[in-house]
Protein backbone atom coordinates (compact mmCIF):
# COMPACT_ATOMS: atom_id res chain seq x y z
CA UNK A 1 0.00 0.00 0.00
CA UNK A 2 1.11 3.51 -0.83
CA UNK A 3 0.94 4.84 3.05
CA UNK A 4 2.78 1.99 4.57
CA UNK A 5 6.08 2.51 0.96
CA UNK A 6 6.11 5.86 2.12
CA UNK A 7 6.65 5.36 6.28
CA UNK A 8 9.26 3.12 5.06
CA UNK A 9 10.97 5.05 2.68
CA UNK A 10 10.90 7.75 5.63
CA UNK A 11 12.90 5.77 8.35
CA UNK A 12 15.52 3.81 6.36
CA UNK A 13 17.03 2.83 9.61
CA UNK A 14 16.26 0.39 11.77
CA UNK A 15 15.80 1.41 15.55
CA UNK A 16 18.48 -0.02 17.69
CA UNK A 17 17.83 -1.61 20.93
CA UNK A 18 18.67 0.17 24.09
CA UNK A 19 21.88 -1.99 24.98
CA UNK A 20 21.95 -3.32 21.95
CA UNK A 21 20.04 -6.25 22.45
CA UNK A 22 18.58 -8.58 20.19
CA UNK A 23 14.94 -9.82 20.05
CA UNK A 24 15.29 -14.09 20.68
CA UNK A 25 14.31 -15.72 17.86
CA UNK A 26 10.72 -16.50 17.28
CA UNK A 27 10.95 -20.03 17.00
CA UNK A 28 10.78 -21.61 20.33
CA UNK A 29 7.76 -19.29 21.24
CA UNK A 30 6.20 -20.76 18.24
CA UNK A 31 6.42 -24.15 19.41
CA UNK A 32 5.19 -23.68 22.92
CA UNK A 33 2.17 -22.30 21.13
CA UNK A 34 1.83 -24.86 19.36
CA UNK A 35 1.84 -26.94 21.97
CA UNK A 36 -0.42 -25.18 24.00
CA UNK A 37 -2.64 -25.38 20.52
CA UNK A 38 -2.41 -29.23 20.42
CA UNK A 39 -3.43 -29.52 23.77
CA UNK A 40 0.17 -30.55 25.19
CA UNK A 41 -0.26 -28.49 28.36
CA UNK A 42 2.56 -29.58 30.94
CA UNK A 43 4.81 -29.63 27.63
CA UNK A 44 3.46 -25.82 26.71
CA UNK A 45 3.80 -24.65 30.73
CA UNK A 46 7.69 -26.09 30.91
CA UNK A 47 8.49 -24.54 27.57
CA UNK A 48 6.49 -21.15 28.19
CA UNK A 49 8.50 -21.10 31.99
CA UNK A 50 11.60 -21.54 30.36
CA UNK A 51 11.23 -19.06 27.98
CA UNK A 52 9.82 -16.61 30.96
CA UNK A 53 13.10 -17.09 32.69
CA UNK A 54 15.33 -16.42 29.69
CA UNK A 55 13.34 -13.26 29.00
CA UNK A 56 13.51 -11.97 32.75
CA UNK A 57 16.75 -12.74 32.78
CA UNK A 58 17.30 -10.72 29.61
CA UNK A 59 15.43 -7.62 31.08
CA UNK A 60 12.96 -8.37 29.10
CA UNK A 61 10.05 -7.99 31.50
CA UNK A 62 6.77 -7.11 29.25
CA UNK A 63 7.50 -10.55 27.48
CA UNK A 64 8.63 -12.43 30.73
CA UNK A 65 5.46 -11.15 31.98
CA UNK A 66 3.58 -12.11 29.01
CA UNK A 67 5.14 -15.70 28.60
CA UNK A 68 4.25 -16.26 32.29
CA UNK A 69 0.93 -15.38 32.17
CA UNK A 70 0.96 -17.93 29.20
CA UNK A 71 2.54 -20.79 31.46
CA UNK A 72 -0.08 -19.95 33.91
CA UNK A 73 -3.25 -20.62 31.22
CA UNK A 74 -1.46 -23.99 30.60
CA UNK A 75 -1.65 -24.73 34.47
CA UNK A 76 -5.28 -23.96 34.68
CA UNK A 77 -5.62 -26.40 31.85
CA UNK A 78 -3.71 -29.32 33.61
CA UNK A 79 -6.04 -28.09 36.20
CA UNK A 80 -2.78 -27.82 38.52
CA UNK A 81 -4.18 -24.28 40.35
CA UNK A 82 -1.48 -24.03 42.22
CA UNK A 83 0.54 -23.59 40.18
CA UNK A 84 -1.37 -21.62 37.88
CA UNK A 85 -1.87 -19.28 40.50
CA UNK A 86 1.63 -18.65 41.07
CA UNK A 87 2.34 -18.10 37.80
CA UNK A 88 -0.74 -15.61 38.21
CA UNK A 89 1.07 -13.74 41.16
CA UNK A 90 4.60 -13.62 39.19
CA UNK A 91 3.09 -12.33 35.84
CA UNK A 92 1.41 -9.86 38.00
CA UNK A 93 4.35 -8.28 39.68
CA UNK A 94 6.13 -8.60 36.36
CA UNK A 95 3.83 -6.33 34.30
CA UNK A 96 4.14 -4.01 37.46
CA UNK A 97 7.92 -3.78 37.07
CA UNK A 98 7.55 -3.31 33.49
CA UNK A 99 5.21 -0.32 34.56
CA UNK A 100 2.48 -1.89 32.19
CA UNK A 101 -0.91 -1.83 34.75
CA UNK A 102 -3.68 -2.17 31.93
CA UNK A 103 -2.24 -5.39 31.10
CA UNK A 104 -1.59 -6.46 34.33
CA UNK A 105 -5.22 -5.61 35.40
CA UNK A 106 -6.45 -7.72 33.13
CA UNK A 107 -4.29 -10.80 33.27
CA UNK A 108 -5.18 -10.40 36.90
CA UNK A 109 -8.81 -10.10 36.28
CA UNK A 110 -8.99 -13.42 34.16
CA UNK A 111 -6.94 -15.20 36.94
CA UNK A 112 -9.72 -14.54 39.52
CA UNK A 113 -12.62 -14.95 37.59
CA UNK A 114 -10.77 -18.60 36.80
CA UNK A 115 -9.90 -19.44 40.58
CA UNK A 116 -13.64 -18.22 41.40
CA UNK A 117 -14.80 -21.09 39.56
CA UNK A 118 -12.70 -23.39 41.06
CA UNK A 119 -13.90 -22.58 44.31
CA UNK A 120 -10.44 -20.68 45.24
CA UNK A 121 -12.30 -17.71 46.82
CA UNK A 122 -9.33 -16.60 49.40
CA UNK A 123 -6.56 -16.60 46.44
CA UNK A 124 -9.31 -14.95 44.16
CA UNK A 125 -9.77 -12.49 46.73
CA UNK A 126 -5.89 -11.63 47.57
CA UNK A 127 -5.55 -11.30 43.55
CA UNK A 128 -8.25 -8.63 43.42
CA UNK A 129 -7.00 -6.94 46.49
CA UNK A 130 -3.76 -6.68 44.37
CA UNK A 131 -5.32 -5.25 41.32
CA UNK A 132 -7.13 -2.47 43.45
CA UNK A 133 -3.55 -1.06 44.39
CA UNK A 134 -2.68 -0.83 40.58
CA UNK A 135 -2.44 2.53 39.34
CA UNK A 136 -5.35 3.31 36.63
CA UNK A 137 -4.02 2.82 32.71
CA UNK A 138 -2.92 6.14 31.12
CA UNK A 139 -5.21 6.67 28.02
CA UNK A 140 -4.49 4.82 25.38
CA UNK A 141 -2.78 6.43 22.61
CA UNK A 142 -3.33 7.52 19.28
CA UNK A 143 -4.55 4.97 17.05
CA UNK A 144 -1.66 3.58 14.68
CA UNK A 145 -3.16 1.45 12.25
CA UNK A 146 -5.06 -2.30 13.04
CA UNK A 147 -2.50 -5.08 14.03
CA UNK A 148 -2.92 -8.52 13.02
CA UNK A 149 -4.71 -11.03 15.69
CA UNK A 150 -1.98 -13.37 15.55
CA UNK A 151 2.26 -12.60 15.75
CA UNK A 152 3.36 -13.82 12.09
CA UNK A 153 5.95 -14.80 13.66
CA UNK A 154 5.21 -17.16 16.61
CA UNK A 155 1.35 -16.94 16.19
CA UNK A 156 1.02 -15.55 19.82
CA UNK A 157 -2.31 -13.57 20.45
CA UNK A 158 -1.11 -9.88 19.91
CA UNK A 159 -3.86 -7.17 21.58
CA UNK A 160 -3.61 -4.09 20.62
CA UNK A 161 -4.19 -2.30 24.10
CA UNK A 162 -1.07 -4.46 25.38
CA UNK A 163 1.60 -3.74 22.52
CA UNK A 164 4.68 -2.34 22.78
CA UNK A 165 4.54 0.46 19.72
CA UNK A 166 8.09 0.64 18.43
CA UNK A 167 7.54 2.93 15.19
CA UNK A 168 4.75 4.75 13.62
CA UNK A 169 3.01 1.67 12.39
CA UNK A 170 4.74 -1.12 14.12
CA UNK A 171 4.91 -2.80 17.21
CA UNK A 172 6.71 -5.47 19.23
CA UNK A 173 5.47 -8.67 19.98
CA UNK A 174 4.75 -9.08 23.23
CA UNK A 175 5.74 -13.00 23.07
CA UNK A 176 9.08 -13.06 21.04
CA UNK A 177 9.82 -9.51 20.40
CA UNK A 178 9.60 -9.35 16.78
CA UNK A 179 8.33 -6.38 15.28
CA UNK A 180 4.89 -6.95 13.87
CA UNK A 181 3.36 -4.43 11.48
CA UNK A 182 -0.05 -2.91 11.16
CA UNK A 183 -2.06 -2.43 7.94
ZN1 LIG B 1 5.63 -13.22 18.27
Amino acid sequence: MFRRRRIRRLRPVRRRRLGGQRPPAPEPVRNAMRLFEQGKFDKAADAFDNLAQEAEEKGRLVQAAHLTAQAARCYLQLDDVDAANERGMKALGLFKQAERPGAARRMGERMARALKDRGRRAEAEALERELKELPAPSRPGMRRGELPGKCPQCGGPVKESEATWVGPSSAECPYCGSVVKAE
